[in-house]
Order: C-alpha cells, then sequence, then structure tokens
C-alpha cells in the first residue's frame, strides 16, 4: 500500500463538505480480491469474467464457473459484485473459441457472442445465480449494449436462467441487471435503457475509443486517446443526466474511474459510483476527502465550455493542485 494512504481505508470517500460517493473494485484475477479488500473496497463495480475463461484452455463448465464466482461473492459480501457477461472479441481472445474479424473492435463482441450463442450465456449466468445462494450480492452487467432490443434479451434469458434455479430448488433472488453504455450509440440510448434497466456503468475505455475513432491499444494514435476530449466529457454528462431523469443509479467502470483528477469531475457530474483498479482507490479517496464539491462542481462547469482535451486535462489537474 501507498505510504500514508492505508490509515484511509476505513474513512468513508466523502468530500469535505459531505458528498459521499461509492468506490468499488474491477476484479478478474482472484489476486485482486485481497489486494481490493485491503484498500476498503466498497465492492466490486466490474468483475471481468472473461479472465477465468481466458487462462484455461476451454469453456469451463457451469460447475466450474459457480466455483469461482461463489469465491467473489463471498469474499466482497455483503457488498455487491457486479459481474459482467462474457466480454470477448476485440481485445480479449479465446484460443479455443476463434474470432476472425478483419475489424474486431467492430465485429463479433460481447453481448453480441452470448446472443448468438445463448447455450454459452445460459450456462454462465446460470453459475452467477446459483454462486449468490444465500448472499443476495450479485449484480449481472451486460457489455458492449447498442440497443434496448439487445438489453431486453438478454434480460429475458437472465429471468430464464433464474427461473431454471429455482426449479432446481435453490432459493436464490433475481439479480439486478445492468448495462454497459461503452458504444455512442448506448449513449442517445440512455434514457430508454434506463427505463428498462436497474443500473448503468459507463465503459469509459471503449467509449473514448469509440467516440474518438481512436484504437485504445494502438501506439501510433495513443495522444489522441484522451477521455477529456469535450466529446467524452459531454456524453457523461448526457448519460447522467438521462439516469437520474429515471432514478437509475450511474456508475463509472472505465480507468478513468482511478484517475484522481478524473474521478473528480466524475462525481461533480453526479456519478453514483466508481469501480476502479484496487490500485488506485485509496489516491482516488485521498483526492475526494481534500476537496469541496461545490468547488468541482464549478470546475466542471468550466471545463464543459472549453474545447481543447489537453487544455481541460491540464487545467483541472492545475486547479486540483492549487486547492488540495
Ligand atoms: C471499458 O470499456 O471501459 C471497460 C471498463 O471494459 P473493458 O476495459 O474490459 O473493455
Ligand atoms: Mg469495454
Amino acid at each position: 500500500l501507498q505510504a500514508g494512504l492505508e490509515k484511509l481505508r476505513d474513512e468513508p470517500a466523502q468530500t469535505l463538505d459531505g458528498t459521499r460517493i461509492t468506490l468499488q473494485v474491477n476484479t478478474g484475477l482472484m489476486t485482486d480480491i485481497n489486494r481490493s479488500l485491503e484498500r476498503g473496497a466498497e465492492g466490486v463495480g466490474l468483475y471481468r469474467t472473461e479472465i477465468p475463461f481466458m487462462v484455461r484452455d476451454r469453456f469451463p463448465s457451469e460447475e466450474e464457473q459457480r466455483v469461482i464466482y461463489r469465491e467473489q461473492l463471498a469474499a466482497f459480501a455483503p457488498h455487491s459484485v457486479t459481474m459482467r457477461t462474457l466480454d470477448i472479441g476485440g481485445d480479449k481472445s479465446l484460443s479455443y473459441f476463434p474470432i476472425e474479424d478483419e475489424n474486431p473492435f467492430l465485429g463479433w463482441r460481447g453481448i453480441r457472442v452470448t446472443l448468438d450463442h445463448p447455450e454459452i450465456f445460459m450456462v454462465q449466468v446460470r453459475a452467477m445465480i446459483k454462486a449468490s445462494e444465500g448472499l443476495d450480492n450479485l449484480r449481472i452487467m451486460l457489455p458492449m449494449i447498442t440497443s434496448v432490443i439487445e438489453a431486453e434479451e438478454a434480460q429475458h434469458l437472465i429471468h430464464r436462467a433464474w427461473l431454471e434455479v429455482r426449479d432446481e430448488g435453490l432459493d436464490v433472488s433475481m439479480p439486478p441487471v445492468g448495462v454497459m453504455i461503452e458504444v455512442p450509440a448506448s449513449v442517445y440510448q440512455a434514457r430508454a435503457l434506463a427505463q428498462r434497466v436497474d443500473f448503468l456503468s459507463v465503459g469509459t475505455n471503449d467509449l473514448t475509443q469509440y467516440l474518438l475513432a481512436v484504437d485504445r491499444n494502438n501506439r501510433q494514435v495513443a495522444s489522441l486517446y484522451n477521455s477529456y476530449h469535450p466529446a467524452v466529457l459531454h456524453a457523461l454528462m448526457h448519460v447522467v443526466e438521462q439516469a437520474r431523469e429515471e432514478h437509475t443509479p450511474v456508475s463509472v467502470c472505465g480507468e478513468m474511474a482511478g484517475e484522481p483528477s478524473a474521478a473528480l469531475l466524475l462525481m461533480a457530474m453526479g456519478v453514483d459510483v466508481l469501480s476502479m483498479n484496487a490500485s488506485n482507490l485509496l489516491k482516488v479517496k485521498a483526492a475526494i476527502r481534500q476537496v469541496d464539491i461545490s468547488f468541482v462542481r464549478r470546475l466542471l462547469n468550466e471545463v464543459l465550455a472549453m474545447d481543447n482535451g489537453e487544455v481541460i486535462g491540464s487545467y483541472v489537474d492545475l486547479q486540483l493542485t492549487k486547492a488540495g
């Protein structure tokens, strides 16, 4: 742990003037569990389930998945664990399930794969629901949603899986279901999606990539990849406003949420939960505890009127350094 920060472990993520936010972690490997608990995470905002699939040479069985998911749920209970259904394609591939897309980020990815293969989806969701027995802290999240239809189809399958598990005699509740907002289309469907699902979670890694047409892994264009780009900030603001109209909570689970200055802007927008790599959690908490929310809201209003992402980034850092 970073020196001096460990004392914040059990302190609330709260501004000087008392506005609170929930800080969660992104997990995937078993080792993430201890690192997260050590830093006082209030649950998991993104459990990347493709990771246990990637380290094997075949699809894990329903029972194998149940055991893995149970470990996550039990470690963080009573806090919630948001499990994302398989998000393969793009930059995440399985050796035993090759996808040959010429343009993988615009190809067969995330929910598209699992809606085309409901047998893979059903096994996974049944394993998640079974794993939650007696804990009740599971939330299910759908990746790469571009339309309401995809969300509804997936919700329908999850409901069916829940009925099946109940028919097998397990006493489990139907988990809340949410969608990732990470494709520009879903930004403009945010209100309709918020009406139908239990939560939205913005994946700023992909959202930045798709809004700016900048491959998130291409070094040649890395300098153009900027989550302070006005298009990204306005998209985020729009999602939060639309979700608020429907009283649907919004999280951010992209890398941006783990960057202290950006995290403060997200908090000023009204984001309810920030989910990040455990290594950033205490840094973000320290930044939150050093400012007034009114100060950060003024800063947000200023930057929403600016039109250069690089200038915005340095301006925010400068103002926050001066303040804290
Ligand atoms: C994202 O896209 O921001 C995200 C959190 O998901 P991943 O990085 O796994 O694509
Ligand atoms: Mg993503």
